[in-house]
């Protein structure tokens, strides 16, 4: 277990460029030479982000084979991680209540952005490729478990640390979440899970 990556954030940068350049294409004349030349920008423009994504995807994913001889990932349900939350409506006065929906949208834009099914797809047939072992696991409970004594410690999305009552134990909720990760990986295998020194504790 390592250390976080840090997505890059040249996404952004990149989005509000795609924005300008369609702004300029729909206030272009239709079949002028100044709109074939700003469509020709935007399509060269898509196509940088899809290589700059997919090369950050497959750097990561050697990065991750080069020092690691099995991993354990979790299966991600990226369609249920991409739904919009339903909106709450007031039952007396019938107005719409604020739902985390522009919160969620902006973790929506990091999902996609980093692309995670998509790098999981690279890190699963790399792994094959080069005979490392992979293994996907099913995340249910893996955030709210206490990695080191089972409890369950209830926590929403913004509690970002792991404070056991029972145990004491206490870890950024990602770390916690991965030793669990671990410890069904590896009991999936019918190995021990033996607990890793604590790195970024909390
Ligand atoms: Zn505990």
């Amino acid at each position: 277990m390592g250390s976080p990556v840090k997505v890059p954030k040249y996404m952004r940068k990149k989005e509000k460029l795609v924005k300008r350049l369609q702004t300029k294409l729909s206030h272009a004349p239709k079949r002028t030479e100044k709109y074939y030349k700003v469509l020709n920008s935007l399509q060269k423009t898509h196509y940088r982000i899809k290589c700059q994504r997919n090369d950050f995807l497959h750097k990561e994913a050697n990065k991750l084979l080069d020092s690691h001889n099995l991993i354990v990932h979790e299966k991600l349900n990226i369609r249920k991680m991409l739904m919009r939350p339903k909106p709450i409506q007031d039952k007396t006065s019938g107005q719409y209540l604020p739902n985390g929906a522009n919160r969620k949208s902006g973790l929506n834009k990091s999902i996609s952005d980093v692309g995670w099914g998509k790098f999981l797809n690279i890190l699963n047939y790399k792994a094959n490729e080069r005979g490392k072992g992979i293994i996907g696991i099913n995340p249910y409970m893996t955030s709210q478990a206490c990695s080191q004594c089972g409890e369950i410690v209830k926590k929403s999305l913004s509690t970002r640390t792991h404070q056991c009552p029972k145990c004491g134990f206490s870890a950024h909720r990602d770390l916690n979440a991965a030793y669990n990760i671990l410890r069904l990986g590896l009991e999936s295998l019918g190995l021990e899970f033996v607990m890793p020194p604590i790195i970024g504790a909390a």
